[in-house]
């Protein structure tokens, strides 16, 4: 199974003529919910991709969490999650016609994940991969990826400072090129990036956006993913629908019994497969509006790209 450990928001979008400038009022034209939070986003992607996916996290006991539970539920994700005495986290985006948008995020009952509780540990400790972002403390992030018995995934996104203890108990850190050159110390071509990460985690997929993705594991030559060529109408969350496709075909392709990462060379063939499959899901989730609405299920991929 696929354990996700993040966060889960609920998103205001706000639709107006343009974004207003400090002090000044002007009329919008639309309002909208939808569920958020990279967690979430990732977990909905990992259950749609087919995995037995569990989402840990922290709400609030308010009308969002009860939406945001039943989205998550939805997409054949089970919660395991906590209600705190603090709201939900939300996220408020204005969006003008001209496609601009703001944002301010409120992370809320994500922060108060400060420490997993013994049963989260277990809950984790069972799953084969485990899967997780940065909109939660971190030391909450280390204690997962210590009671993990399987692979570590850690998408850096969004971008900030991560911890070399966390660090070194990743398997495959999951990067777009802004956060790969955050974590670099400065932007470089794409091949750079990926050799100046391996000596940090013993594996990187690096994504590229429409150009699709590269797939590096130590010691080996890096193999590039070409991504589908489509029209895209909206690529928010096709780095969340990435992930969590990437996530359950690993999970699915695991040799049975084997938790860890086991022989590097293995790890590169089942990540390229894996990034292969995750590539359709985006493909097909940048064609429709929306994050996490936009993922499609398993077989809708294998129709539209058989394997
Ligand atoms: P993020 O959303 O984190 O910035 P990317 O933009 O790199 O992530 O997108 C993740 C993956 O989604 C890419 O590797 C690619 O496979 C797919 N993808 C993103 N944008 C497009 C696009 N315009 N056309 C086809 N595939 C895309």
């Amino acid at each position: 199974s696929v354990v996700v450990v993040g966060s889960v928001n609920l998103d205001h979008v706000v639709r107006a003529p343009r974004i207003p400038g400090p002090g000044e009022t002007i009329l919008g034209t639309d309002v909208a919910e939808h569920p958020g939070g990279k967690g979430a986003n990732q977990a909905v992607g990992a259950g749609r991709s087919g995995a037995e996916t569990v989402f840990v996290g922290a709400l609030g006991d308010d009308p969002a969490a009860a939406r945001l539970l039943s989205e998550l539920r939805g997409a054949g994700v089970e919660t395991r999650h906590r209600t705190v005495d603090v709201p939900t986290g939300t996220a408020w985006i204005t969006v003008g016609d001209d496609g601009e948008n703001v944002i301010i995020v409120v992370p809320g009952a994500n922060m108060s994940i400060t420490e997993l509780t013994e049963s989260e540990r277990e809950i984790v400790g069972s799953a084969r991969v485990l899967l997780m972002q940065q909109e939660i403390p971190e030391s909450a992030m280390v204690d997962a990826a210590v009671a993990s018995g399987g692979l570590v995934l850690l998408n850096a996104a969004p971008t900030r400072e991560v911890h070399p203890a966390l660090l070194a108990l990743v398997d495959v850190l999951i990067v777009n090129e802004h956060e790969a050159a955050d974590l670099n110390g400065a932007p470089a071509p794409a091949a750079e990036l990926v050799s100046g990460l391996l000596e940090r985690v013993p594996a990187v997929v690096l994504t590229l956006g429409a150009e699709g993705s590269l797939i590096a594991v130590r010691g080996a030559e890096p193999v590039a993913v070409p991504a589908h060529r489509v029209q895209a109408v909206d690529t928010t969350g096709a780095g969340d629908a990435f992930c969590g496709a990437l996530a359950a075909e690993l999970d699915r392709t695991a040799p049975h019994g084997i938790t860890g990462p086991g022989p590097l060379g293995d790890l590169l063939t089942r990540l390229v497969e894996a990034a292969r499959f995750a590539t359709s899901v985006s493909a097909l989730a940048v064609q429709r509006p929306g994050a996490a609405s936009a993922i499609p299920a398993r077989d809708e991929v294998l129709k539209a790209y058989p394997a």
